[in-house]
């Protein structure tokens, strides 16, 4: 007998109807003798809905009243998936976060998990009950409810997996597996049955939003099973492996991840001295902000002009330092621009074959596409371009790499 901890997301939960058909599903393992863990999200919207109504009263909603409002999202799903579950004879138990206690920091909208008590699931998994856990939320020392920043359900479903150190943790969605890259923006997207937690980590940081970030490095730090699978869909899903098979067949890169969350900011003309980069960074950082890329042109006429990306979100923020700093320091100027886009290949093949940079860089020229920034690490090449190619750009990798799918007889 195995012990499953399943996620269902949004969409998959998205209407009444939706959580019936879950709610057979469980029953149907449940049926196979396995005891069953189920992390559900809010209905799919309803999170968005509720950050409006918040942002209706105040543009930056006080960060722990926003999380007692939209924790309720998910306390909905786990009430109505129980009363499913319990309807088909299937003894159920709903918990919220505070009620498993899951334990975070107090940091509200994008809290850690500290620890989980396992007591009182391990309490109903004996008595014969699936315990169905409210995703994405969890309680701090002083009580206070907290939620795990956006996609958090997945890390909720890892999180309880380590802890009852599950056989698997089973993410189901509303596609069928990882793909190489967002199979809406690429329909020759192919699924990848297996991917590495490195590779997966860094898909999840360069823009893929198929996994939370924090639930794939909680995976690969507690060597969690971790499988993504379609809910309502039969197959095999994509298993997020520790083992990297060397074997001739490995791709050189295993998929393309892309992002439009970024903003780029450039002071020019500044005296170039020592420190110059302290400077020009110290205080960005100082007001919490945080960079990402970066580049320093060589200095001519004992200048030099300095850009980096951060969030968009801190964008406006970031631009006023920068002015400043431009005054403070004696530079030319400071400018930004948002309409940037970064498209990352991301392959631990990449370890072993050289010239993938190169390859990527053509591949773009060819589709006279200027690369405004680069940057790279041992299993990525990440690119800053015009936000208006972005499609394009992934279109035109996804080719030069070999990614797309063979074309279906007919096609
Ligand atoms: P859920 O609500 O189930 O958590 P998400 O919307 O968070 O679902 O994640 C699933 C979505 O992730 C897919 O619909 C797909 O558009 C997107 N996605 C982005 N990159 C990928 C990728 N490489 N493989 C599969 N899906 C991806
Ligand atoms: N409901 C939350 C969100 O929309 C958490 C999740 O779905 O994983 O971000
Ligand atoms: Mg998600």
């Amino acid at each position: 007998m195995a012990l499953i901890v399943q996620k269902f997301g949004g969409t998959s939960v998205g209407t009444v109807e939706r959580i019936e058909q879950v709610a057979e599903k469980v029953k149907k393992f449940r049926e196979a003798g396995d005891d069953i863990v189920v992390v559900v999200s809010a209905m799919s919207g309803e999170t968005n809905r509720l950050i409006g109504l918040a942002k209706q009263i105040m543009d930056q909603p006080i960060p722990r009243e926003l999380d007692v409002m939209v924790s309720t999202g998910e306390q909905v799903t786990i009430a109505l998936l129980s009363m499913a579950l319990l309807k088909r004879g299937v003894p159920a138990v709903s918990y919220t976060g505070n009620q498993v206690r899951i334990l975070t920091d107090s940091s509200h909208t994008k809290a850690r998990i500290l620890s989980i008590d396992d007591a009182n699931i391990r309490a109903d998994l004996k008595a014969g009950r699936v315990v169905v856990v409210a995703g994405f939320q969890g309680v701090d020392e002083h009580g206070n409810i907290t939620t795990l920043g956006r996609g958090g359900s997945d890390t909720t479903g890892v999180a309880l997996a380590a802890a009852l150190k599950a056989d698997e943790c089973q993410i189901y969605t509303d596609v069928d597996g990882v793909y190489t890259t967002d199979p809406r923006v690429v329909p020759q997207a192919r699924r990848l049955d297996k991917i590495t937690f490195e590779e997966m980590l860094e898909m999840a940081s360069l823009g893929s939003k198929v996994l939370q970030i924090r639930s794939v490095e909680f995976a690969g730090k507690y060597n969690v099973p971790l499988r993504v699978l379609h809910s309502f869909q039969e197959g095999p899903g994509t298993l997020i492996t520790l083992d990297e098979e060397e074997s001739m067949e490995q791709p050189i890169i295993s998929g393309i991840a892309f992002n439009r969350d970024e903003a780029k900011l450039t002071i020019r003309g500044v005296p170039d001295t020592p420190g110059v980069a302290f400077k020009i960074l110290g205080p960005i950082s100082a007001a919490n902000v945080e960079v990402d890329m970066i580049v320093q042109n060589v200095a001519h006429d004992n200048t030099t002009d300095f850009t980096f990306t951060v969030h968009r979100n801190d964008y406006q923020a970031a631009l006023e330092i920068l002015k400043q700093t431009a005054i403070a320091i004696g530079a030319r100027e400071a400018t930004g621009d948002t309409n940037i886009a970064k498209v990352s290949i991301v392959g631990v093949g990449m370890r072993s074959h050289a010239g993938v940079a190169s390859r990527m860089f053509e591949a773009l020229a060819k589709e006279t596409i200027n690369i405004q920034m680069i940057s790279t690490s041992e299993i990525k090449v990440s690119v800053v371009i015009e936000e208006k190619y972005l499609e394009l750009a992934v279109r035109a990798l996804h080719t030069a790499f070999e990614l797309d799918a063979p074309a279906r007889q007919g096609e």
